[in-house]
């Protein structure tokens, strides 16, 4: 049984944040709108540091760490509590079987509302934000980051109901896609100003705030590209048949990605497996199952069976094209879930329940999908 430590850090905010915190004026920033971002957990040896910016106040503050476990603190000017554990991450399995139900969505974008609304009106999670949904397996098909500007509580939202869940043999699946990867290797092409200015407040660079010996960082390099619950693969963009040349199992391509997040440009760039991984045909980016695509070559339906049997599936279920509705294609087989939560007033799930599919929407509204055919 893990020691649990509540750490009420606000009780001796005032005093720590006058004498102690390290505090920096905020600069070039629009000064009708003060920021407050954060936090951000850093692991020491036998420290956490928690960073984050109050009214447009950098504060840092250490917290020695005795033994291994869960802490929870919370912060004047934000919202709940934060638990964190000093254990190192575990990567969870990437295949599971005889799951009775899922809840999927995607391409969350900083949509912490819009994401929320979904989670509450489905009764996935409660009204106090915590994990309702008993044994079931939530699963966020990637691209929580960027264009939108409440990354950081859908991140702690997703870190919080992922601890939740385990406790009711639950479980959250957090799968990247190719924005995680781009911002961990800070291509801050888009990242919203706010996180810039974040970072910029910190002296760090944007990808800074996500480092290996980051909260965030540790735990999102150990996340899956790939994942299978009973006969159905997961995936953030589609998977190329290019990918069966050679002869790599998805176990493989999770390891390889996780592998090479830090990877120099050049090691990705001139390693053909890896060119093909990070590139536009491979898991993150793919939009050949789509018509109109003007990155990928359109896969034909045939093809497309032929890959998933050969990988051992019935179907695959995939975000990053955004799509007007979860509409399933190529005999059910191919089923999009990127609906516009990006918008931050559009955006469906996917729920599957007793052997049933169904589109749902952030009003409740509840359709079947597939029916048997005669
Ligand atoms: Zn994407």
């Amino acid at each position: 049984m893990r020691t649990k430590k509540i750490i009420f850090f606000s009780l001796f905010l005032l005093i720590f944040f006058s004498c102690f915190a390290q505090e920096i004026q905020f600069n070039k920033v629009d000064s009708t709108a003060k920021l407050t971002e954060g936090p951000y957990v850093f692991w020491g040896n036998e420290t956490a540091t928690i960073k984050y910016i109050l009214n447009n106040n950098y504060v840092s503050q250490d917290i020695t760490v005795r033994g291994e476990g869960l802490f929870s603190f919370n912060l004047e000017g934000f919202d709940g509590d934060f638990e964190i554990s000093s254990y190192i991450p575990k990567i969870n399995p990437s295949t599971y079987s005889d799951i009775s139900k899922f809840f999927v969505i995607s391409d969350i974008h900083g949509q912490y509302d819009r994401m929320v609304e979904i989670l509450k009106n489905n009764r996935i999670i409660d009204a106090n934000l915590d994990w309702a949904w008993g044994e079931g397996h939530l699963i966020i098909l990637g691209d929580v980051f960027d264009r939108g500007d409440r990354v950081t509580e859908c991140l702690w939202l997703i870190h919080k109901l992922e601890m939740q869940a385990e406790n009711w043999r639950g479980q959250v699946h957090y799968l990247l896609g190719n924005h995680e990867i781009m911002v961990l290797q800070n291509n801050t092409s888009y990242v919203h100003d706010k996180y810039k200015k974040t970072a910029e407040l910190m002296q760090m660079k944007v990808s800074d705030l996500y480092s290996v010996n980051s909260e965030f960082g540790r735990w999102l390099r150990t996340k899956h590209t790939i994942i299978k619950l009973n006969d159905v693969l997961f995936v953030h963009a589609g998977i190329h048949p290019r990918l069966t040349y050679y002869n790599y199992n998805f176990q493989a391509v999770n390891n390889s990605i996780r592998s090479n997040i830090d990877a120099s440009k050049d090691k990705i760039k001139y390693n053909e497996l890896l060119n093909f991984l990070f590139g536009s045909d491979g898991p993150l980016w793919y939009r050949g199952y789509f018509e109109d695509t003007k990155t990928s070559t359109q896969i034909r339906q045939d093809q497309l069976l032929e890959l998933l049997r050969n990988m051992g599936v019935n179907k695959i279920v995939v975000g990053h094209t955004t799509q007007d509705f979860i509409n399933p294609f190529f005999k059910d087989s191919v089923i999009p879930v990127d609906t516009g939560i990006k918008t931050g007033n559009k955006g469906e799930a996917l729920l599957y329940e007793n052997g049933i599919y169904y589109r749902v929407k952030a009003n409740s509204y509840k359709e079947q999908l597939i029916f048997p055919i005669e």
